[in-house]
């Protein structure tokens, strides 16, 4: 019986697949358009402080609603903007976006303190020669301060990079911004590696985490994180945790020392207005 049901899921992961192909195409050709039409939107996920709940600051994630298809996942088209070149202007929009909105939360918590904004930047845009120039231009006009923009970028991105392709995030950390690690943990970086990198956070990615919602939590994972923790604080990076989905697994991370935390426990990603009043009630 299980195999029967499976080969059925195999039959509709197929058909599932073709059609996927069939719509990669249009979606490929749709992207400028969309761009142009206004059908991206950003959801924002707040991360917060593991020792007392404060809010820190947000990712930004990007999403496109597809006329025909509805709410399409970054994972959906990313690779294919990634693919013609359309992240360049994708990117720079949602950075101008995120940080407009980042302003106003600011202004929202005049008396509190600094709220993050973080904004994922993928390869190509690591490549595209006016990086620095776009991101200093939106951090000027809008009065945002550099060390209140976090980009994150996949450990996968920045393996074996060579000088050049360090030279922009090199001279953004020298302004301030911070440069965050993203999915920490799945692409087999060397560890020494690490010190070679601007970067100053440790974004663990969500399978460690994942490894922490078992009774008990594995204890190889467990050691693992221990680690990894105990290597990037000496290291002097902070470790921000993807993927918290329980109160048990915030209580383990919290235990073993991560900084700061993001997962549906908290909050799903979702529209500006939530994090609004998150900032004003001061904690999750
Ligand atoms: P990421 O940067 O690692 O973002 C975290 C992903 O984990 C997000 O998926 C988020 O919705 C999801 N997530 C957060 N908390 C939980 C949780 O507790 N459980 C589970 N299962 N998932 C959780 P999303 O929004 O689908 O984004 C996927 C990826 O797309 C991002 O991974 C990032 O690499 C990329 N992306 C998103 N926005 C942008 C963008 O503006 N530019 C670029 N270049 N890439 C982006
Ligand atoms: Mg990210
Ligand atoms: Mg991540
Ligand atoms: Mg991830």
């Amino acid at each position: 019986r299980a195999k029967s049901a499976g080969g059925n899921r195999y039959e509709r992961a197929d058909a599932e697949a073709d059609a996927r192909a069939i719509t990669r195409h249009g979606l490929t050709t749709a992207l400028p358009a969309a761009l142009d039409r206004g059908e991206f939107f950003i959801e924002y996920q707040p991360l917060v402080h593991l020792g007392d709940g404060t809010v820190h600051g947000a990712e930004a994630l990007v999403r496109w609603c597809h006329p025909q298809h509805g709410v399409l996942g970054p994972d959906r088209f990313i690779p294919l903007a990634e693919h013609t070149g359309l992240i360049v202007p994708l990117g720079r929009w949602v950075l101008q976006e995120a940080v407009r909105q980042a302003r106003y939360w600011e202004h929202l918590h005049a008396d509190g303190g600094p709220l993050r904004i973080n904004v994922n930047l993928s390869p190509t845009q690591l490549h595209h020669p006016g990086l620095v120039t776009d991101i200093v231009d939106v951090l000027e006009r809008s009065g945002l301060a550099p060390g209140a923009l976090c980009l994150e970028v996949t450990e996968s991105a920045l393996i074996g990079a060579d000088e050049d392709l360090l030279k922009p995030l090199r001279q953004l950390a020298e302004m301030g911004v911070d440069i965050a690690l993203d999915d920490f943990g799945t692409g087999y970086s060397n560890l020494a590696n690490l010190r070679r990198l601007p970067v100053s956070v440790l974004k663990l990615d969500r399978s460690f985490t994942r490894g922490m919602q078992q009774h008990p939590a594995d204890p190889v994972d467990l050691k693992i994180v221990e680690g990894i923790v105990s290597l990037a604080h000496s290291l002097e990076l902070a470790v921000t945790v993807e993927g918290v989905e329980t109160a048990a697994q915030a209580d383990q991370l919290r235990a073993l020392g991560c900084d700061t935390a993001q997962g549906w426990y908290y909050a799903r990603p979702g529209a500006p207005d939530r994090i609004h009043r998150l900032v004003l009630a001061d904690a999750v």
